[in-house]
C-alpha cells in the first residue's frame, strides 16, 4: 500500500520525531514495508517516516542493493568538506535548489530487530541520509536552500 505524502506547509513536517523502541510495534512493522513502496512509487530515493505523517526517527534510502531501513538514525561522524548541489524534497512538490551539504556522513542507527549498525555514505548518499535525518529533526531543505534552481533537469534527487 502506498501512503499519502503530507506537503509543507503540515505541522508534522515541522516536529522533532520521537525515537522508536524495540521490539518494533505491530504498527512500525506494517508501515516499513508501505514507506518502502511510496519511496519507489514517487520515484524518491529515501524517504523519512514524518514525510507520512509518522513522527518516528524512521527513514528508508534506495541504495544499489535495495532499500535500506535506519532506525534512531544519528550522524556520528562528518567530513570537513561539504559540497553544494541541487535537491528536492517529496514534501516540497516542485521546488528544487542548491543546498550545502557533508561531503562524507557516518550514520549509526539500529536495524528492524535491534541490532546496531553504522553506515558511511560519501556524495549522494551521504546528502540523502542528511536530508532524510533533517526530516527527522523537522528541518526542510528549504531550510537550507542557497539558491533556488528552475531550469535544471531534476529527475533523481527527490528526497
Ligand atoms: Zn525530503
Amino acid at each position: 500500500m502506498t501512503l499519502k505524502i503530507i506537503t509543507d506547509p503540515n505541522p508534522t513536517l515541522r516536529k522533532k520525531a520521537d525515537l522508536i523502541e524495540h521490539p518494533l510495534s505491530a504498527g512500525i512493522q506494517a508501515l516499513i514495508p508501505n514507506l518502502i513502496k511510496t519511496m519507489h512509487n514517487d520515484k524518491g530515493i529515501g524517504i523519512a517516516a514524518p514525510q507520512v505523517g509518522e513522527s518516528i526517527r524512521l527513514i528508508v534510502i534506495n541504495i544499489k542493493d535495495g532499500p535500506l531501513v535506519l532506525i534512531n538514525p544519528k550522524i556520528v561522524a562528518k567530513s570537513i568538506r561539504k559540497e553544494v548541489e541541487e535537491e528536492g524534497c517529496l514534501s516540497v512538490p516542485g521546488v528544487f535548489g542548491m543546498v550545502k551539504r557533508y561531503k562524507k556522513v557516518k550514520v549509526a542507527a539500529v536495524d528492524q530487530k535491534g541490532e546496531k549498525m553504522t553506515m558511511a555514505g560519501e556524495g549522494l548518499l551521504a546528502r540523502v541520509l542528511q536530508h532524510e535525518i533533517d526530516h527527522l529533526n523537522g528541518i526542510l531543505f528549504t531550510d537550507k536552500i542557497i539558491r533556488k534552481t528552475t531550469d535544471k533537469a531534476h529527475g533523481e534527487k527527490v528526497l
